[in-house]
């Protein structure tokens, strides 16, 4: 199987290349944001306890997502591989993520992670918000701290799987074919 987890600060272009690599290599496509906004429209109270943090910019718990991603993987059970997008965003649901792959007798193949400075992550996050609608992407205050969040929690995500030697960046500036055919590069080399 192909297990990638697709890696990097809110607004480096994750959603946007997951789409590209899922219709390539037939995979599914799991984001955790994805889910949980599912969850809010649905009105559920996962939902509901989510978007308390998610309007902030905090994190949801850990034990929130894993199960969420444990309950995707056994419901496709038949895929050829999965894109993790935005999943783990710590090491805890990093470790998490090795210990429900393996009981499947499966792996993570490799993290790329798309590099995008700040500056032009807040841009990128601002001009989304005016198209996307999406609360947390409308307020400079919750982008900052939803990339502080990142900074302080989740790029230790990065060290664990450079640890595996799973660990690719790639630059996450350029034409969105531009960065495409790079992660496509080392997907093809793995
Ligand atoms: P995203 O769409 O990936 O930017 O996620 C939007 C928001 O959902 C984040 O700011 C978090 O509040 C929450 N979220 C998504 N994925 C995770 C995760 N793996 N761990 C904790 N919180 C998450």
């Amino acid at each position: 199987m192909l297990n990638i987890v697709l890696f990097g600060p809110p607004g480096a272009g994750k959603g946007t290349q997951s789409q590209n690599l899922i219709q390539k290599y037939q995979l599914v496509h799991l984001s955790t944001g994805d889910i949980l906004r599912g969850e809010i429209s649905h009105a559920t109270p996962l939902g509901l306890a989510a978007k308390k943090l998610m309007d902030q910019g905090l994190l949801v718990p850990d034990e929130v997502v894993i199960g969420m991603i444990s309950n995707k993987l056994d419901q496709n059970s038949d895929a050829k591989g999965f894109i993790f997008d935005g999943f783990p965003r710590t090491v805890a649901q990093a470790e998490a993520l090795d210990q429900l792959l393996a009981s499947k007798g499966d792996a993570i193949s490799a993290m790329i992670a798309l590099e995008v400075d700040e500056v032009e992550l807040q841009k990128r996050l601002w001009m989304r918000g005016k198209d996307s609608g999406r609360p947390d992407d409308q307020n400079p205050e919750i982008i900052k701290k939803r990339i502080q969040e990142y900074t302080s929690k989740t790029t230790q995500v990065a060290n664990y799987y450079q640890s595996q030697q799973k660990f690719y960046a790639v630059k996450g500036v350029g034409s969105i074919d531009e960065i495409f055919g790079n992660i496509v590069k080392v997907i093809d080399q793995l």
